[in-house]
């Protein structure tokens, strides 16, 4: 039996990690998992149940009745939450903070690791998250640990939220963003940092094609697949 190839993608947020995951994996025909949107699942699971960001462990009693799915639908990832589609409702900033939250909890993070392996095991993915590399997938045979600036990362979200309609101050972006970042990266629980057999790739001077170019690089000359 050949084995599945699994490319780990991780790194802080808005260092364009979906963004690079969704486009390889169309060009590479490989699926996309996008791990953030399982804990922002959780994350609005916990928001709908009236939990506080500061009292965050309250979600823990209620884990079991959290129903989490993935389907493909024409090839993007969709998640559904109890049966409910909130592909777009968990990707609000608010949701991310609660996301960041939940993902500290070491329960949420085990809750959600079967699944995300699941989806690893019989099919060629390019999974993206913060310990894909380190946690979830070990033997990944790519490992891309992609970062920028925080000022070129919060520029970009702030972009991103402007083009999507949805109001945004770049301050308070930026905070938000390197709030996220020390929370990420000082948790205990599997915290953001690159696996030892990852290849770093600092993105600030890059455009959108060039990032593309490298990542393509690098994953052909560790599968051998040219992309
Ligand atoms: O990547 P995204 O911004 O959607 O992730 C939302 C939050 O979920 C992150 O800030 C991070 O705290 C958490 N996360 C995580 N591990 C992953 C993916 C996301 O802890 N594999």
């Amino acid at each position: 039996m050949s084995r599945t190839i699994q490319i780990a993608i991780d790194g802080p947020s808005g260092a364009g990690k979906s963004t690079m995951a969704r486009l390889l994996a169309q060009q590479l025909r490989f699926v996309y998992v996008d791990t953030g949107a399982m804990y922002r699942a959780v994350g609005l699971f916990a928001q709908r149940a009236g939990v506080e960001e500061e009292e965050i462990e309250a979600i823990l009693p209620m884990l079991n009745e959290i129903q989490i799915d993935i389907q493909y639908v024409d090839g993007n990832q969709r998640i559904f939450l109890g049966g409910e589609d909130v592909s777009e409702a968990v990707r609000t900033e608010k949701s991310g903070r609660y996301a960041s939250a939940v993902s500290a909890l070491p329960a949420v993070r085990q809750f959600l690791l079967g699944l995300q392996r699941r989806l690893a095991e019989n099919q060629n993915v390019i999974m993206d998250g913060r310990d894909i590399g380190t946690v979830i997938l070990p033997q990944a045979q790519v490992k891309i640990f992609l970062t920028a600036s925080p000022e070129e990362r919060a520029r970009r979200r702030f972009a991103e939220l402007r083009q999507k309609g949805q109001p945004a101050d770049y301050d308070q972006v930026y905070q938000d963003l390197l709030e996220r970042d020390q929370r990420d990266s000082r948790r205990t629980a599997a915290p953001l940092r690159p696996a030892a057999d990852a290849v770093t790739l600092d993105a600030t001077a890059y455009s959108l094609e060039e990032t593309l170019e490298r990542m393509k690089q690098i994953i052909g000359e560790k599968t051998g697949y040219a992309v």
